[in-house]
């Protein structure tokens, strides 16, 4: 049996340890250490001690349970090639109490399954990634795919680019998705209803510029008279999942579940049925693609395999579901947030950011693209923030060729539409 844990010695906050011993059979400690020694540098672990007495041990800090999860996990699997006689290890992990927490199960093919690989049938859930045969790999990568670039000649009324504004208005769902252990977090959500949605709706009038919400249904149901306020005032509310859930966790009944019911609970407070979605926290998993087909979304702004919208693909098939394109480079998450317990730090000062954002703006501009800014009304809206979304509106207004300020679904449909045409 192999262990991986936190141990009480450990006292660094946020670091816990990580303890593997062999207790089941004999292992040759260096081949462990090895291993562990080339794949714990390799993740950036700081890895503070090494006990290496008697039975085969490993001991170090490591920054999370994820990371102790992925070593047990990497760890079994270079045993797994190595010992091959073995038919079944376990991994689990105690956190330094009685009881072990079970991390992830490993089983062990036997010698001879490898030898033999095109008789045996393949469940290809269970293989390592490097044990898949070529048509797994590329049944995955083909699940969801970029088609056609889709980039008019010119934007509505011969405008050079487009500027796509998005504000992702997650409020307290992020942290209610986490198990709504801090009030303070609460409270940092409750922010962007209170300060946060005011403050965007009188810069977006006072400039006349459109954009896109994308509410989870939870901080709508939370606050249903900013949502009726967003769309009286001209603006897009798409998607963002139920309570922030991340889809790859999920069975096909509930991700689908889940999506149907924050369409409905959407469209029962606003009175329109979004036809937009953005995965929370980027997190499509293999079968969204299908569901936002299935539910007649027209579409997804959750990935970015392009700077431009494109059409996306299924299993290799045109779907007709335009993508357009969020990235991380263009959101104010990535500078702004900011976590107690975590490394998690606003390194980046707001000239900065807007430097990032502007320069984003201008290969736009060149490239006659689009420019699509993410931003969250409890990041974006500090008293030192907000000045950046005003400078990038007023600065797409002084580049030649001029602009189109517009909501993603008029920008989706557009770019599918004229680029349809065009094409012809
Ligand atoms: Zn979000």
């Amino acid at each position: 049996m192999w262990w991986v844990g936190t141990s009480a010695s450990c006292k660094a906050v946020a670091v816990s340890c990580l303890d593997i011993e062999a207790a089941d059979r004999p292992i040759d400690s260096s081949e462990i250490a090895r291993f562990a020694s080339f794949r714990l540098t390799f993740w950036g672990v700081d890895f503070a001690e090494w006990g290496m007495s008697g039975e085969p041990s490993i001991r170090g800090a490591v920054r999370s349970h994820a990371a102790s999860a992925a070593i047990a996990s990497e760890i079994g699997s270079l045993l797994a090639k190595k010992k091959r006689h073995a038919p079944k290890r376990t991994f689990a992990a105690s956190n330094g109490q009685a009881s072990p927490v079970r991390l992830a199960t490993f089983r062990v093919p036997p010698e001879a399954s490898h030898a033999k690989e095109a008789d045996m049938p393949i469940d290809q859930e269970k293989m390592q990634p490097w044990q898949w045969p070529e048509e797994e790999w590329r049944r995955r990568v083909n699940r969801v795919r970029a088609g056609r670039r889709l980039r008019p000649r010119a934007w509505k009324d011969g405008a050079r680019f487009a500027v796509a504004l998005a504000f992702d208005s997650d409020h307290e769902t992020n942290e209610l998705r986490d198990g709504a252990k801090s009030v303070n977090r609460l409270a940092w959500g409750q922010y962007g209803n209170r300060v946060g949605v005011p403050r965007i709706l009188s810069m977006l009038e006072r400039h006349g510029v459109p954009a896109s919400f994308y509410v989870p249904a939870v901080s709508a149901l939370l606050y249903p008279d900013e949502q009726r306020t967003i769309v009286k005032a001209g603006h897009e509310i798409g998607v963002h999942g139920w309570i922030h859930e991340l889809n790859s966790g999920l069975a096909l009944p509930d991700e689908r579940d889940l999506i149907r019911r924050s369409l409905d609970a959407l469209e029962g407070i606003t009175g329109v049925r979004p036809t937009g979605y953005r995965s929370p926290s980027g997190d499509f998993s293999p079968n969204t693609l299908q569901l936002l087909r299935e539910l007649g979304f027209a579409y997804d702004s959750s990935m970015a395999a392009d700077d431009d919208c494109y059409e996306l693909m299924m299993d290799g098939e045109p779907t007709g579901l335009v993508e357009l394109p969020f990235d991380w480079v263009r959101d104010d998450a990535v500078y702004f947030l900011m976590h107690r317990f975590q490394g998690l730090r606003p390194y980046t000062p707001p000239s900065d950011v807007f430097d990032i954002f502007r320069r984003e703006l201008e290969g736009a501009h060149a490239e006659g693209g689009l420019f699509e800014l993410t931003m969250h009304p409890h990041v974006i809206t500090n008293r030192s923030r907000l000045w950046i979304v005003e400078e990038i509106i007023k600065h797409a207004r002084t580049l030649p060729g001029g602009v189109w300020f517009a909501r993603h679904d008029e920008i989706a449909r557009f770019a599918l539409e004229h680029t349809a045409t065009e094409a012809e």
